[in-house]
């Protein structure tokens, strides 16, 4: 019978990633061994509940080194099971298994209004140097892209002290090319690992998309692949970041790794990170919805869902400022009910009488300058008005809108 500690350890869930389900199957056999699932499911409690806390069904199990790695992807151990099972319940979890893009089980705490700070330590047989070896290199590189996104609460920084939040260690021969934990109880996941028989196998970009996409999960988020049923670590399930989708093919954090070099974050990438992690929380998307059967636009700077009243969420036309800052000018919403238009303008005389405010959108510039983005207006005279940060946008092509001019000028994503 496994030994049950009472002892809190680290986060445990190492989610395997990457090539983890590229493997070729006849190596895997190797290192795991087949177990009939049934059996392993009964003999462990915990992992029964585990599995349907999160809704997981029809998963390949297997035992691997102390846990279960299921679907060749998703490594979960004793202990990690153990820990979970103190802070999950169905309720948490029951139905929220939902098909949707970038998922988490948790995220980093990270109170007051300044950065958190999170602390990485190099095990000292990481590999640094020599043929192959340009992991650290890579693994900076990566940390450095995070802290350089606009307006994230985080930041990372090397040390050399052994309480440092995430280790970076290495192991070799089957499994993953790299695997990260979890955030768990509010703190980072706590421990990266590279598979170092796969040193020679990437040049060093390639190695920094890979670090970036475990840097992804350490700080809580999943595939935004899981759906895919060739390519599955899923069935674990999570909270959907708003304005996020389904699928994008240009996320880092797709489970399966190209080889395609790391440049920049993927735009939804950057809107799922920007939205989880707000350093200054008055700088908003602005989101843009279409009715769907009029075809009619609507923005707001406060998240209204997928969906409402006919609305679909259709995108975000850059940031917006909720209050007042140097330089920033209003921008105004109104709403025509004769023609069921809405308009956003700088100029609020832009309208006539029978046109009712709506109030500010949001803060935005009169100028270009530097971090914006010009919003371009269209006009169609049987929908009204579309806003696009796309000359020409391709919508407005489809539907026969016009293009006016260049309304105003919102932050950029980046
Ligand atoms: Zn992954």
């Amino acid at each position: 019978m496994k030994e049950i500690t009472t002892k809190i350890f680290s986060l445990l869930v190492i989610v395997s990633l990457m090539v983890a389900c590229g493997l070729d199957e006849s190596m895997e056999n190797d290192i795991i061994g087949e177990i009939e699932e049934k059996s392993i499911i009964n003999q462990d409690p915990i992992l029964r509940d585990f599995l349907k806390n999160h809704s997981i069904e029809n998963v390949k199990i297997d035992r691997w080194e102390d846990g279960y790695i299921l679907d060749n992807c998703l490594y979960v151990s004793d202990d990690e099971l153990l820990e979970r099972s103190k802070i999950e319940s169905p309720r948490h979890f029951g139905n929220e298994r939902i098909n949707q893009a970038y998922t988490s089980f948790g995220l980093i705490n990270t109170p007051g209004t300044s950065k958190r700070n999170i602390t990485f330590r190099f095990a000292t047989n990481f590999p640094s140097s020599g043929s192959g070896g340009e992991w650290k290199t890579a693994a900076l590189a990566a940390f450095q892209h995070f802290s350089n996104i606009r307006n994230i609460k985080l930041s990372f920084q090397e040390t050399l002290n052994s309480n440092q939040d995430i280790i970076l260690e290495t192991f070799s021969g089957g499994g993953p090319i790299a695997a990260a934990n979890l955030p768990l109880n509010g703190a980072p996941g706590n421990r990266i690992r590279v598979n170092t028989s796969y040193n020679n196998s990437y040049n060093l970009n390639q190695k920094t998309a890979v670090m970036v996409h475990e840097i992804g999960h350490i700080i809580g988020l999943h595939h935004t692949d899981w759906q895919t049923p060739s390519a599955n670590p899923n069935n674990v399930p999570g909270i959907l970041i708003n304005g996020t989708w389904n699928e994008d093919s240009y996320s880092i954090m797709n489970h399966i790794y190209n080889g395609q070099p790391f440049n920049w974050f993927a735009w939804l990438d950057l809107l799922a990170i920007r939205n989880i992690y707000p350093l200054d929380l008055n700088e908003k998307p602005a989101y843009s919805y279409v009715h769907s059967t009029t075809l009619k636009w609507n923005w707001f700077s406060t998240w209204q869902g997928y969906g409402f009243s006919n609305f679909q969420y259709h995108g975000v036309n850059g940031y917006v400022y909720l209050d007042q800052r140097p330089n920033t000018v209003p921008i105004y919403k109104f709403y025509s009910p004769g023609s069921d238009w809405y308009y956003t303008t700088l100029n609020p005389n832009d309208v006539n009488f029978s046109w009712t405010s709506q109030g500010i959108l949001g803060y935005g510039f009169s100028q270009p300058g530097p971090g914006r983005i010009p919003i371009y207006e269209y006009y169609s005279p049987s929908m009204g008005f579309f806003f696009s940060t796309q000359n020409p946008s391709q919508y407005a092509i489809n539907y026969g809108f016009t293009l006016s001019r260049i309304a105003y000028y919102v932050l950029s994503l980046e």
